[in-house]
C-alpha cells in the first residue's frame, strides 16, 4: 500500500500512519526490511511504540519475539499488548540499560534469547534506513518539497533523507531536549546504511516542549485545535510537536510532514 497525501491549511500529510493497524507509520517502514523470520531481540521503553510493533509483526508473520525494557518490572497497556503477542519480556535497570551495547549486557540479552537477532532501540539501523528510503520515490510527482519528520532516534530522517528525489530537503524536528547530538546519530545511520552522508537534510531543536514524552498547555491546545479543523488528533509525544514546529517556521511553498504514527 501506498499511504495518502492529504492536506491540512497549505501542508500536505503524508499519512503513514495509515500503513498498518498494529505497525503504524515509521515502525512498519523500520522493520520492512528488520523482519526476515528470524527471532528477533530489541530494546525500548515501558511505553515504547516500537516495542509494541515489533510485537504485532511477530505475531502476524509469526516469529519468535524478545523485549528488553528499561527500568523496574512493570505491566502497562503496551506490555500487556506485547505479551499478548507472543512477546518474551526481559527487564533491565537502568544503569544495565544504559550499557545495553556493552559486551556484558549483551552476553546477558543473548543468554536470554538464544538464536534471536539483535535489533537497536527504536529499531534504527540499516535495514531501518533501507525501509524509510521508500518515502521519498512516493513524493517525487511534487517535483519538490521540503519533506519533515519528528526525530527520536534519528532512523527515520536518515532513511527519508537518502530516499529523497535531488530538489527535495528533508527537515527533522527533534522531540528531545537537547537533541543536537542526533545529527551525528543520523549522519552515522546514513554512514552505515550507504557509505557516506546526504547533505539534504538538518534537524531542528527548538520544539521538544521540554522533553521526550513532555508537554505544554500550548502543546495540547494545538493538538485540540488540529483535531478541530482536520479530523486527526496527532499524538503529543512526535508528530505534534513537528506540526507545530512546521506552522511556526516558513519552510518553502510545498511542505510535506509524513506521519510517522498515531495516538
Ligand atoms: C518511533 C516514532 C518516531 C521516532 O522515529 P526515529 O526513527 O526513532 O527517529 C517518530 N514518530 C512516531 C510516531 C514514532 O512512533
Amino acid at each position: 500500500m501506498v499511504s495518502p497525501l492529504t492536506r491540512a491549511d497549505g501542508v500536505l500529510l503524508k499519512r503513514d500512519d495509515l500503513l498498518h493497524p498494529d505497525i503504524p507509520g515509521n515502525k512498519w517502514r523500520k522493520l520492512k526490511y528488520n523482519v526476515t523470520g528470524e527471532p528477533i531481540v530489541t530494546f525500548g521503553g515501558a511505553y515504547s511504540n516500537h516495542i509494541r510493533a515489533v510485537a504485532a509483526a511477530g505475531r502476524e508473520f509469526g516469529f519468535p519475539t524478545g523485549g528488553v525494557i528499561r527500568g523496574e518490572p512493570v505491566r502497562n497497556e503496551v506490555l500487556d499488548f506485547a505479551v499478548a503477542c507472543g512477546m518474551r519480556l526481559m527487564f533491565l535497570d537502568r544503569t544495565r540499560y544504559r550499557a545495553k551495547t556493552s559486551p556484558e549486557v549483551l552476553r546477558l540479552v543473548r543468554e536470554r534469547f538464544p538464536g534471536h537477532r539483535v535489533v537497536p532501540e527504536g529499531g534504527s539501523n540499516a535495514e531501518a534506513v533501507r525501509g524509510c528510503m521508500e518515502i521519498g520515490p512516493e513524493l517525487a510527482h511534487l517535483g519538490e518539497a521540503v519533506v519533515c519528520c519528528p526525530v527520536g532516534t534519528g532512523g527515520t530522517l536518515a532513511g527519508l533523507a537518502a530516499g529523497l528525489p535531488p530538489g527535495f530537503t528533508a527537515v527533522g524536528f527533534s522531540v528531545l531536549k537537547g537533541g543536537s547530538f542526533l545529527s551525528d546519530e543520523v549522519a552515522r545511520l546514513q554512514t552505515e546504511a550507504l557509505g557516506r552522508v546526504t547533505p539534504n537534510w538538518r534537524i531542528e531543536t527548538r520544539f521538544h516542549f521540554g522533553g521526550y514524552a513532555r508537554t505544554t498547555p500550548e502543546l495540547g491546545a494545538f493538538i485540540d485545535d488540529f483535531e478541530t479543523r482536520h479530523g486527526l488528533r496527532l499524538d503529543h509525544v512526535y508528530t505534534a510537536k513537528m506540526m507545530y514546529g512546521i506552522r511556526a517556521l516558513a519552510l518553502g511553498p510545498t511542505v510535506v510532514a509524513v506521519i510517522t504514527g498515531r495516538v
